[in-house]
């Protein structure tokens, strides 16, 4: 299938483009980005005329940002293209309920895609903790923006999510592997004086086995990032770092491999399979525990950020 990707930047680079040129199903027909271009693929700068003028290309991939999104995945919808969305599926809860409405009116598929939910080690997690009662679990999200985002100025400004935006990806491998849905109760969001978005978050959750559930965020971490979620159960400690690459059950390595690599390989097989079922999976729930802890956060203020103090 003919695809076009829109938004030629850090994340269509450095995955998405390599992830559609190892596929079986996908053949990159176009790109539309104001500055970005993929070598020996015809560049559009203007979405509307490559849906006009690209009748043969059926299905679009959006890796903007989220604030720009909305009006582009519109646009797809509504001239029938079939549309995959980088995380997260939106600026607002509100915007994406509207557009799983109108990929249903259209008959469209229409992917909420969260890569974090592709790691290695997550399905095994999940198998792990179906079987076991939950008594604690704690998100550790550690990096540095300036290393991950450098001079990304979307990240702060209102709609960028700021460390949410690395943070929601610990939120979609969390509401994959728990067997039971949780609820922010809690949060305290740390803002940098001249940002729209916090650099830093502590948020707790309800659980309904009354187990603690806890999430530490933290953007100014300096040297190697934490990507980790450690649960203790009734019977054994689960330990999934890097991100989800990584699994240690009380204290051992899981060393099994994977059969298809990579996490952009894994969206780009499932939405092939979108399209020919012809389906929508829009799940919202990563976004919704963020808008929860914008909703309920107690907004501190901390010292300004600049990228290129030290
Ligand atoms: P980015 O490089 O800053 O932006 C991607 C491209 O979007 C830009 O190169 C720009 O292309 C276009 N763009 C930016 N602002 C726009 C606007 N207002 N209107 C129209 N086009 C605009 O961002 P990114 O890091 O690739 O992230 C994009 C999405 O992927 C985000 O939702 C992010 O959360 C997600 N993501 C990022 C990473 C990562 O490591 N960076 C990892 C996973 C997921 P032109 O200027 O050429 O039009």
């Amino acid at each position: 299938m003919e695809i076009a990707l829109v938004g030629i930047g850090k994340i269509a680079v450095d995955q998405h483009v390599p992830a559609i040129a190892s596929s079986p199903d996908w053949e990159l027909a176009a790109t539309v980005s104001r500055h970005g271009r993929v070598e020996g693929v015809p560049a559009y700068d203007d979405f509307a005329r490559m849906l006009a003028e690209r009748q043969d290309i059926r299905v679009v991939s959006l890796c903007l940002p989220p604030v720009p999104r909305f009006d582009y995945a519109r646009a797809a919808i509504e001239s029938g293209r079939h549309v995959m969305l980088e995380k997260p599926p939106g600026a607002t809860l509100g915007e994406c309920h509207a557009l799983e409405e109108m990929a249903r009116r259209h008959r469209v598929s229409l992917y909420a895609t969260w890569h974090s939910r592709q790691a290695d080690k997550v399905p095994a997690a999940k198998a792990w903790l179906a079987e076991r009662t939950l008594r604690r679990l704690r998100i550790t999200w550690l990096e540095d923006v300036r290393h991950w985002h450098p001079g990304q100025d979307w990240v702060f400004e209102a709609g960028g999510l700021g460390v949410f935006d690395p943070g929601i990806n610990a939120l979609s491998i969390l509401t994959e592997i728990l067997p039971d849905d949780v609820h922010l109760t809690e949060a305290e969001l740390r803002f940098p004086s001249n940002r729209e978005t916090p650099v830093a978050a502590s948020c707790r959750f309800h659980h309904p086995g009354r187990a603690e559930v806890s999430m530490e965020l933290d953007w100014l971490h300096q040297g190697p990032p934490t990507w980790s979620i450690e649960a203790e159960t009734d019977a054994g400690t689960l330990l999934l770092e890097n991100g989800g690459a990584t699994l240690s059950i009380d204290g051992t390595r899981d060393e099994s491999l994977p059969g298809l690599a990579g996490e952009y390989p894994r969206l780009y097989a499932q939405m092939a399979e979108l399209v020919r079922s012809g389906g929508v999976d829009m799940d919202l729930a990563p976004l919704r525990h963020v808008a929860d802890a914008f909703l309920l956060g107690r907004r501190v203020v901390v010292a300004a950020f600049d990228w290129d103090a030290a």
